[in-house]
């Protein structure tokens, strides 16, 4: 259901679905956005569609089986104590595991674990894997640490979560704040604690379990998704000014990949401001910015120094900046209704959600109605968890597959991923509506599994 045509019968069994959820989560803000926007398109379907309803489907879904939250106590390199507290929500495992990513920053907080463990469970049912769906992480602030207090922070996470996690349980990955360096100290803490080598977190380095393509995989498979929608239209990413923002892990392989196909990429941000370079942010260019953000720990701001013809705005996000395409890839709420505003203002044709729930409410309402192809988080960023799920099965199999094989499989996950957009989202006036067919293509799945198994 498009957010800018609810009928009003459907639009008052939303508000009393919204109005229970709330007063049973108060102050969760970002999780009642996200189950707000699965209900926009959810509840109308549902209706039409019985044996949801008789099994109190919603009501389960919406209901995480299990929070865990926990004291991260860690010494700083002065010899001072700290502590953190630690998160994992394992929100729904009716078709696999609990799969999410960890995420270490200081806005982290219950109400931002289950919005994303919320959404994790429909993305990984899109991606057609056998996966469910959990989120963790913590407030700690990996900003400005040493190596050496990273490693003892997440020593101190793992001496925790080692007891509800494992291979055929719960298998967490990165996400902001956790790359490489954080998965390898968590491994090898793991690893000690329980004396067993095997695939309890994916993004592991290649030396030990990890898979190739894993790294890129986000970026890369939001790039095909948006490389989908425009085929649906006869057109590419050849030719097609981009704008990006973060500059994290997905900004930096979506760049890659758009860069591959023959695109420009305009622009690039962090949590202080972005930059603007006319001349296109080149190979060259983003191997710069992996150096600057992975090695060096750098700002972003370093990059108008280094490269002429660039500019930095600082305090600024990249939304006004005119292109075709525009990949949200820092955090949630990061579009909000001006910006669409402004993205459509300025001849926008498509979005890809890097990140998770980067445009609000209002924001997807505006590229609803002016019928843009809208690509949401769930199915476009589901490329990461889609790859973490390859590592899964090569680290079963005590295999790995190469660069090309995983990255055609990643293709053609993405691809099947835009496939099931389309068969449930596919408006009668021909639009779709992506974010409507994720939805309810990855609820269905979830829902029959719940269903099947009784009442438990
Ligand atoms: P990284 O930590 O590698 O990079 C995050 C980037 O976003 C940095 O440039 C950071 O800037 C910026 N950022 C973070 N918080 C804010 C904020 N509050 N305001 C403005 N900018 C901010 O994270 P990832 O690239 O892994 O993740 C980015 C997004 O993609 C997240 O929404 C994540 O949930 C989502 N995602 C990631 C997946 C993965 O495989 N890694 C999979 C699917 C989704 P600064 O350095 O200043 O903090």
């Amino acid at each position: 259901m498009s957010t800018s045509v609810i009928k009003e019968s459907h639009k008052q069994e939303i508000e009393k679905f919204m109005s229970g959820l709330k007063k049973r989560n108060p102050n969760e803000i970002e999780f009642h956005q996200a189950v707000e926007e699965f209900v926009q398109s959810v509840i109308p379907y549902i209706i039409d569609h019985k044996q949801y309803k008789d099994n109190y489907i919603l009501e389960r879904l919406t209901e995480p089986d299990r929070i865990i939250v926990f004291r991260v106590s860690w010494e700083d390199d002065e010899g001072n104590i700290r502590a953190d507290r630690g998160y994992r929500v394992q929100f729904n495992n009716s078709i696999g595991p609990y799969k999410g990513g960890l995420r270490f920053h200081p806005s982290v907080n219950l109400s931002i674990m289950k919005f994303l463990a919320f959404e994790q469970i429909f993305k990984n049912s899109l991606t057609t894997l056998p996966l469910g769906a959990g989120k963790g992480g913590s407030n700690f602030n990996p900003k400005g640490k040493s190596d050496k207090e990273i490693m003892r922070f997440c020593q101190s996470f793992m001496t925790e979560l080692h007891k509800h996690i494992g291979p055929s349980c719960d298998v967490p990955a990165g996400d902001i704040g956790v790359g490489s360096r954080e998965i390898s100290y968590m491994f090898g803490q793991y690893k000690r604690l329980r004396d067993e080598f095997s695939g309890v977190l994916t993004g592991k380095g290649l030396a030990y379990g990890g898979s190739l393509i894993r790294t890129e995989a986000t970026g890369y498979g939001c790039v095909f998704f948006v490389q989908e929608m425009l085929q649906s239209k006869g057109d590419s990413i050849e030719g097609k000014n981009c704008i990006i923002s973060g500059s994290g892990n997905v900004a930096q392989y979506t760049a890659e990949k758009i860069n591959q196909l023959g695109g420009k990429v305009l622009t690039l941000s962090d949590s202080a401001g972005f930059i603007y370079d006319k001349n296109g942010i080149t190979h060259e260019k983003i191997e710069w910015v992996k150096k600057l953000k992975d090695q060096r720990r750098g700002r972003i701001s370093e990059y108008a120094d280094k490269w002429p013809g660039s500019e930095y705005f600082a305090g600024q996000k990249p939304w006004n900046v005119p292109c075709d395409v525009a990949f949200p890839s820092a955090t949630q709420n990061e579009i909000l209704e001006e910006d669409a505003e402004a993205l459509i203002k300025n001849g926008c044709i498509a979005v890809g959600e890097g990140a998770n729930m980067p445009t609000n409410i209002d924001g997807v309402r505006v590229f609803e109605q002016a019928k843009i192809l809208y690509g949401p988080a769930k199915a476009a960023n589901a490329g990461g968890v889609a790859v973490s799920g390859l590592e899964m099965t090569q680290n079963s199999i005590r295999m790995s597959w190469t660069r090309e094989e995983t990255e055609k499989k990643l293709k053609e996950i993405m691809k099947r991923i835009h496939e099931q957009c389309v068969e449930y989202g596919k408006e009668e006036d021909g639009y779709v509506n992506y974010a409507k067919g994720a939805n309810i293509a990855g609820f269905v799945k979830v829902a029959d599994a719940a269903i099947a198994y009784g009442v438990v």
